[in-house]
């Protein structure tokens, strides 16, 4: 832990890193459903959805490692025990368990929405009170963002494409 970078967090650290640990839960969790989305996934437009989700996969995986970082640096624990993921979540975890295409899309734009949603309380939170973890988030926002944009377009091309299919 530094401490002087401790110091100039204006607020208070101990929930700082109990709010990244939650966030952190979401990444794993993110993470894995898109990774076992690429592997069932079935139907139409599947090879582009599929080099999607691996994409993001490889995402949220960096996402779960900057947090940890952070966390570290601020003198926390990153969670070590996966059951806590499921205590901790803000955006839970929908099994693919129907690897149809479309409700996979479905399933993960919804994952998108709860983290851009939790990552704008995150960004709230920590402006002007702690601008390293306020960059961290950002950043990470940013991409929560463009993936929501990647699924939702990739659904409107399979609606087009089950529509002509009529
Ligand atoms: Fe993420
Ligand atoms: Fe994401
Ligand atoms: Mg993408």
């Amino acid at each position: 832990m530094g401490t002087k970078g401790r110091q100039i967090v204006d607020m208070d650290v101990d929930k700082l890193v109990q709010l990244l640990n939650k966030a952190f839960a979401d990444e794993w969790l993110a993470y894995y459903q898109y990774w076992i989305g690429a592997k069932v996934v079935k139907g139409p437009m599947k090879e582009a959805v599929i080099a999607e989700l691996t994409q993001h996969a490889a995402d949220e995986l960096r996402h779960a490692d900057m947090l940890a970082l952070r966390i570290i640096q601020l003198g926390g624990t990153p969670v070590t025990e996966p059951k806590e993921w499921y205590n901790l979540t803000n955006c839970g975890y929908e099994a693919p368990d129907n690897p149809f295409v479309k409700n996979v899309l479905e399933q993960n734009i919804k994952g998108e929405q709860c983290a851009i949603m939790t990552y704008k309380k995150l960004l709230n939170i920590t402006m002007s009170k702690d601008p390293v973890t306020y960059n961290i988030v950002l950043q990470i926002l940013q991409d929560e963002v463009e993936h929501e944009e990647d699924l939702q377009a990739e659904m409107e091309d399979l609606q087009t494409l089950l529509k002509q299919a009529k």
